[in-house]
């Protein structure tokens, strides 16, 4: 990677320092349920801390200005009035918001970095407001202030200049370590950087070790490298499939995406998930990997059920059946058991592995053995293949199943990586100063 990282920042004494992290961390009544994202935002902060900064720490949590979002519920009358052209979208979510804003502050982040980095943390009860001026205007060398969540204000997701200026405040330096956001072009994120408000704009140690695994595996990998892809839908992962393809030696489907490939290939696939639109582009691919001597491998045998579990996790009856036996009135949920043994046996003999997406209907017990024998493959090659896990529910999954400490790397954003993964530059890391 060729971007500044804080390691490259001389002086830090006195300076006063703007983080952009990723505190977005999943709670429950205001208890913080998975840590993980703080914990993996640590190193920063220390390092500026230990070499006497004024630091600004800034995290979005949750999704408050969306109106599709259940986390803040919108006045159904106001929504009306949205209608007749009376008020704005934006002016009644920032009134429920004050409503309610408790829901997703951050301020039991603010807490538990305080506890973790021995009482240096305050916070600020508002972002650019009194508070926020005051608390960033008193720090001294070796603290820092957390400040409320960015998306309380709508400008942040809209990029607004005013907005940015104010979010800079007195800050010299910009620094962003929250890979998990850094695919968004946001206010603090990009924009305050490519507005030229801050100009000294590094990368923090958790992006950077995000991006020397990944894109050096996607750019040099040690082969054979094999990618695996699953998940829901072909049509979500349409570059990822067309760039991996390029980029690895086998690349490896499951999921329910498998089912477009397969009838692709001229199989039934009964009442399997199938992306009708894109079995010409299935078609493309499987030509692809042919001309250009790249393996494409698709389950030979698959779970099949009924119908689709209600809830997902409810009780099932299975069968595995062949896939290109595949009865008319069934659906293929999972890979089958000869299929996982072909997948584990390519990992097996792999010296670099990424995987993004599960292999089945993972949330159900019965239907997550293709997913688990994944985990299970690539936690056997521990220490003898780089395998890198591309956030998700695969993260989820290799955390579940305890083999996070048995992969090289498990990626803190999904959405971010699998943009790496396409081939796309990012725009969090892209606006950052490059390395002389
Ligand atoms: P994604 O967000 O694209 O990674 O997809 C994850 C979702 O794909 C999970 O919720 C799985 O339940 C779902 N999924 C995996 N395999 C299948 C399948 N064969 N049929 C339907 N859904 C699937």
């Amino acid at each position: 990677m060729n971007k500044m990282s804080v390691k490259d920042l001389k002086d830090l004494k006195g300076k006063k320092v703007l983080v952009r992290c990723d505190f977005n961390v999943p709670m429950k009544d205001g208890v913080i349920t998975d840590e993980n994202r703080i914990i993996g935002a640590l190193p920063t902060i220390k390092y500026l801390l230990e070499a006497g900064a004024k630091v600004t720490l800034c995290s979005h949590m949750g999704k408050p200005h969306s109106v599709f979002s259940s986390e803040v519920k919108l006045n159904k009358k106001d929504l009306k009035k949205v209608d007749a052209g009376e008020t704005t979208k934006e002016a009644v979510i920032e009134k429920a918001l004050k409503d309610e804003p408790k829901k997703l502050t951050l301020a039991p982040v603010a807490k538990r970095l305080n506890e973790l980095l021995g009482g240096k943390v305050t916070f600020a009860t508002d972002v650019i407001g009194a508070d926020a001026k005051a608390k960033r205007s008193a720090l001294k060398e070796g603290e820092a202030v957390l400040l409320e969540n960015l998306r309380f204000h709508w400008e942040e997701e809209k990029k607004d200049e005013g907005f940015c200026k104010e979010l800079a405040f007195d800050a010299d330096i910009y620094v962003n370590d929250a890979f998990g956001t850094a695919h968004r072009s946001h206010a603090s994120t990009a924009a305050i950087v490519e507005y030229g408000i801050i100009k000294t704009a590094v990368c923090g140690f958790l992006i950077e070790k995000e991006l020397s695994v990944m894109a050096d595996t996607l750019e040099n990998p040690k082969r054979p490298f094999v990618a695996i892809l699953g998940g829901a839908k072909v049509t979500d992962k349409l570059n990822v499939i067309s760039n991996l393809l390029e980029k690895c030696d086998t690349l490896i489907i499951g999921g329910g995406m498998a089912y477009t490939f397969l009838k692709a290939k001229g199989y039934e696939i009964g009442t399997s998930l199938c992306d009708e639109d894109k079995i010409d582009y299935c078609k493309e691919m499987i030509a692809k990997a042919e001309k250009s001597g790249k393996e494409l491998l698709l389950p030979i045998d698959t779970v099949v059920t009924t119908h689709f579990p209600d809830p997902i996790d409810a009780e099932i009856e299975i069968e595995t059946v062949f896939t290109d036996k595949m009865p008319a009135n069934k659906m293929g949920m999972d890979i089958g058991e000869k299929t996982r043994k072909l997948y584990a046996d390519k990992v097996a003999s792999a010296k670099s592995v990424i995987w993004n997406g599960p292999m089945g209907v993972f949330e159900n017990p019965v239907l997550a053995k293709g997913t688990i024998a994944v985990a299970q493959a690539l936690a056997d090659v521990y220490g003898k293949c780089t395998t890198i896990i591309g956030g998700g529910d695969s993260a989820a999954a290799v955390q579940q199943l305890g083999f996070a400490d048995k992969m090289t790397h498990i990626s803190t954003g999904g959405g971010a990586s699998l943009e790496l993964f396409e081939g796309k530059t990012l725009p969090g890391i892209e606006c950052l100063n490059e390395k002389h």
